[in-house]
């Protein structure tokens, strides 16, 4: 590749904090909360205008249930962002089913009231290490480019961004194949005639006789597809995919549910896609937006003429930023392997508890649950608070889908239970190595644990 050698620069440092989190996506805002509350200076540093990340802007919606009984969320920030949430109308009675633009707005609100320093449109592209330690990050804005000096940092880009600037090890894709999973992007469509719509489900499942996937109980509507052929709505995607109206691709994922309090809109997961999948990758991610787009009119199209309900339909919101389910897991002081995950084992540093199944996307669904009989009575499994220490650096943690996993392990912790503990432990453990002047890897996982369950985060004993 043709390359230019840049002049020596000297680059301004604009702000310091004790904590500096970078990237205010699912984990980030966790974090950024869980530090500022312990008294820590904060500043969230985001490459988009809002917070919530894959959740707010790649409108990633409901948060998976644990598969735990009781659903226990291992976060107290979940507590406060719930109920900010439920009084802004934007949770359903679930607590799971949310409104993406009401996250964005509740998460804002609860990061300034925390005192966080927010820093929106500021990209992280560098970074100033020393001898594993971070001295600051490199930002890029309007502003041009300047320095965040911080006394510790949390990686929350998702990506591992910060991470691997410093020189951080990590791991990327399905070792199987070298690629990293699908990747979606996310739309919203607004004047739907849900009661239509949901009385064409029930048609549906009573002209197939297959319910598998789709339900309507008068208020609630759901309905989604696979590759695997066995749906409730397989027979109507495969009707518009010979007449041409459709491709195979559209019904390799496919799914649509109600958002809360919004009358007449329905969101959905998809399109997804198969190939360009690299979220590190610009051209991917470009490819994904326009493809996503052409895909996202053609399937409205589809459900105008195949559906009932949306003669008035149109797409009221796509998201700015594309779903990205996988891609570089960071090298941690303890890595999480897939047999950690698949043998339910327990740790006693462990900030989150779930049983998720292992969910990998692609043309054939793997989705593995219960695949090792557990007998401690505890059908659960845990991650401990060390797959959150980046290796090699005494003042770097990583939070989010980009822990410390292995790929088969990220598949299942990557939901937004997981990634929101995550982002909370690392918050205060950032607080705790820097109030106490001791490095990353010295932090006690159990003490972070403990704080959580003060603040009120449960775990199953
Ligand atoms: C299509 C799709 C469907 C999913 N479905 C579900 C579901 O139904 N339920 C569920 O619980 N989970 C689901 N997930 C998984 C889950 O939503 C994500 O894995 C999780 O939200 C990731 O959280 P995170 O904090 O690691 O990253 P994100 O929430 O993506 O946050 C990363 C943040 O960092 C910012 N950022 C990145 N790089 C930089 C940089 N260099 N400088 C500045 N800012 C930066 C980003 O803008 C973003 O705000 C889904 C994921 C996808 C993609």
């Amino acid at each position: 590749m043709k390359a230019y050698t840049v002049p020596q620069r000297e680059i301004p440092v604009r702000f310091s904090a004790d904590i500096v989190v970078c990237g205010g996506g699912t984990a980030g805002v966790h974090a950024a909360i869980a530090a500022a509350n312990e008294g820590s200076s904060v500043i969230l540093i985001e490459q988009f205008g809002s917070l919530g990340g894959s959740a707010g802007n790649a409108l990633v919606t409901p948060v998976m249930h644990s598969h735990i009984e009781g659903d226990p969320a291992c976060s107290y920030v979940t507590n406060l962002l719930n109920d900010r949430m439920s009084s802004l109308g934007g949770l359903d009675s679930s607590k799971r089913v949310f409104d993406p633009l009401i996250l964005r707005i509740a998460s804002e609100q609860l990061c300034l009231e925390a005192g966080v320093q927010l820093l929106y449109y500021t990209f992280v592209s560098g970074v100033i290490a020393e001898n594993g330690i971070i001295k600051g990050v490199i930002t890029a804005s309007k502003s041009g480019e300047y320095v965040i000096e911080g006394k510790a940092f949390v990686d929350c880009t998702g990506d591992g961004d910060l991470s691997v600037l410093a020189g951080a090890e990590y791991t990327k894709g399905n070792p199987e194949t070298g690629k990293c999973q699908p990747i979606s992007l996310r739309y919203t469509v607004s004047g739907v005639n849900i009661s239509e719509f949901g009385e064409f489900i029930s048609e549906e499942i009573t002209r197939t006789g297959n319910g598998k996937g789709a339900s309507y109980d008068g208020k609630t509507v759901y309905a989604a597809c696979t590759a695997s052929d066995d749906w409730a709505m397989t027979d109507i995607f495969k009707k518009a995919i010979s007449a041409g109206d459709l491709i195979d691709e559209d019904k390799a994922y496919w799914q649509v549910f109600k958002l809360p309090n919004r009358k007449d809109t329905l969101a959905f997961n998809n399109p997804e896609f198969f190939e360009y999948v690299d979220g590190t990758d610009s051209v991917h991610l470009t490819k994904a937006q326009t493809d996503g787009k052409a895909a996202i009119i053609k399937q409205l199209n589809f459900y105008k003429k195949y559906m009932k309900g949306f003669e008035n339909a149109y797409i009221s919101e796509i998201a700015p930023m594309v779903g990205v389910r996988e891609t570089r897991n960071i090298t941690t002081e303890y890595v999480l392997s897939s047999d950690d995950l698949l043998g339910r084992k327990k740790f006693d540093d462990a900030f989150c508890q779930s049983n998720y199944p292992v969910d990998i996307h692609g043309k054939t669904l793997k989705c593995i649950q219960n695949i090792t009989p557990v007998n401690d009575g505890k059908p659960w499994y845990e991650i401990p608070f060390r797959s959150l220490v980046v290796k090699g650096f005494d003042n770097l943690f990583v939070a989010g889908r980009c822990l410390g996993a292995e790929f088969l392990a990220q598949s299942s912790l990557r939901v937004q239970q997981s990634a929101r503990s995550s982002g909370e432990a690392a918050g205060l453990g950032a607080s705790i190595a820097v109030r106490e002047g001791i490095k990353a890897n010295v932090v006690d996982g159990r003490r972070v644990r403990s704080m959580m369950e003060d603040k009120g985060a449960i775990f199953k004993k």
